[in-house]
């Protein structure tokens, strides 16, 4: 603690990984010998930098880059960027710390990263985004490259930005590097199905935990924060599972519909306009509403998702959630529940599916992006659809193995901490001391 001052969601993460690790050290000493626990929480590299640019009214404008290279021992650095105005070192090293195992439980061949800047896109014009990406590229892209550390989107990051921070990569190095990012544009390189993959996959995999106790998504209410791209695709495949969603949110509150969330009409108002969602009610009416500065916790569901940010459902919201009848939680976004939130889940006996485990499909479907890029190749929705698929039906079933074979078992939490870790370290022992 004392060697990372104030990165108070970095310690949050590590305390969560390392909780869970206490029945492996005891069984390999060698981790412990080789100072893997160590190693691991210190990253490889750490980049931090200026990010000068002009807003639309000619004053010079500065911000502040960061990108984390974690973890290599599996492969190039992954993970997203993030672009919100409370980014700091903490917010970064824990996103890349969770990435690290996430990634691992994958099984694809990617190593742990992440990104941002505390620039804040809200309100900014198309223009003033463009100039922030582009400037923001001119340093980063030093750093990056297919084989070496490949960057994708976050909080504040979509398709638009990843086109910006493209095109000026390809500018700076006269490379068409397809591999160098992903979440492009389908005709530029990118896959089918990243889009929706991370909210597909979170409601996937909680789709699997229902079905260890002879349920499924099918007749769930959902009740889902956010309304993002994680929110808006965990809805639809919730939706599609034939469950009701009927919650989502942003900063300004939450919108609750009774008759189920108009899909259409929360794409138009979040992802065409860029608008709040309080807009959402004023078109549909009906049995819908808006809570200003609402605690969207406080609707009850069978299932939660939460997918807007860390730390965003705490004890007290737990406790509303089993009151109020909850039997599963998949977390779409990363860290959303805290620590004595998920104690309480395990005490109530609620299914549990951690964020590492839960919202894999996201970077997994990045790691089918890249393969595409290295064959120059673009598979259907249909064949990439089944493979994310595939890989959560997987990642479930290892995390729930892995948590047999350590003692805790139907404990996602410990099984997703304890076969990501492990993959790693044994990488790192066979890489030797760098
Ligand atoms: P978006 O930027 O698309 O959406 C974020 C949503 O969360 C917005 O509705 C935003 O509302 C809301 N939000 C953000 N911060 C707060 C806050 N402090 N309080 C209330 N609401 C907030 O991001 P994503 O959907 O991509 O990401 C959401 C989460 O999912 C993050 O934790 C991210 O790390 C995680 N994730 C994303 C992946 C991806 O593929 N995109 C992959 C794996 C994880 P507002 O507009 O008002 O800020």
């Amino acid at each position: 603690l004392n060697r990372n001052p104030g990165e108070m969601e970095f310690h949050q993460a590590v305390t969560e990984v390392f909780g869970a690790l206490e029945p492996v050290v005891g069984r390999h000493p060698e981790y412990v010998e080789a100072g893997i626990l160590r190693r691991m929480c210190e990253p490889e590299r750490q980049i931090i930098f200026r990010v000068p640019w002009v807003d639309d009214a000619g004053r010079a404008q500065v911000n502040r880059g960061f990108r984390v290279e974690f973890n290599s021992a599996l492969g190039p650095y992954k993970g997203g960027l993030r672009f919100h105005p409370t980014v700091y070192l903490g917010t970064v090293k824990f996103l890349g710390f969770e990435q690290i195992f996430k990634n691992a439980l994958t099984g694809m061949p990617i190593g742990g990263g992440k990104g941002g800047s505390d620039f804040n896109p809200a309100g900014r014009s198309e223009g003033e985004v463009m100039r922030f990406c582009q400037s923001f590229m001119t340093e980063l892209y030093r750093h990056i490259g297919e084989y070496t550390d490949v960057p994708a989107g976050d909080v504040g990051v979509g398709g638009r930005e990843i086109g910006f921070l493209f095109g000026q990569y390809k500018r700076i190095t006269n490379r068409f590097e397809a591999g160098v990012l992903t979440g492009k544009g389908v005709s530029w390189g990118g896959s089918l199905v990243r889009p929706e993959a991370t909210g597909y996959g979170t409601v996937m995999f909680a789709d699997q935990m229902l079905r260890t106790r002879g349920s499924s998504m099918d007749g769930q209410r959902v009740v889902v924060s956010g309304s993002g791209n994680v929110a808006i695709n965990a809805i639809e495949k919730a939706q599609q599972l034939g469950a009701v969603a009927v919650t989502a949110s942003d900063s300004s509150g939450f919108v609750v519909d009774e008759d189920g969330i108009d899909l259409d009409l929360l794409r138009e108002v979040k992802e065409v306009r860029r608008g709040r969602i309080a807009e959402y009610v004023e078109h549909r009416g009906g049995r819908s509403r808006f809570v200003e500065g609402g605690n969207v916790w406080s609707v009850p569901g069978t299932v939660a998702l939460p997918s807007a940010t860390q730390n965003e459902l705490d004890e007290a919201d737990a406790k509303i959630l089993v009151e109020n009848g909850l039997v599963a939680v998949a977390e779409g976004a990363n860290m959303p529940c805290t620590q004595k939130a998920i104690e309480l889940f395990a005490e109530a006996g609620v299914l549990f599916g951690p964020a590492k485990a839960a919202n894999a499909g996201g970077v997994a479907t990045s790691a089918l992006e890249m393969q595409q890029n290295a064959s120059r190749d673009s598979w259907s929705f249909d064949f990439t659809h089944d493979r994310l698929e595939q890989i959560m039906t997987d990642i479930h079933d290892r995390c729930l193995e892995t948590a047999d074979e350590y003692g805790s078992p139907g404990n996602y939490v410990a099984g997703a901490n304890i076969a990501g870790f492990v993959k790693v370290a044994d990488a790192m022992l066979a890489q030797g001391l760098v």
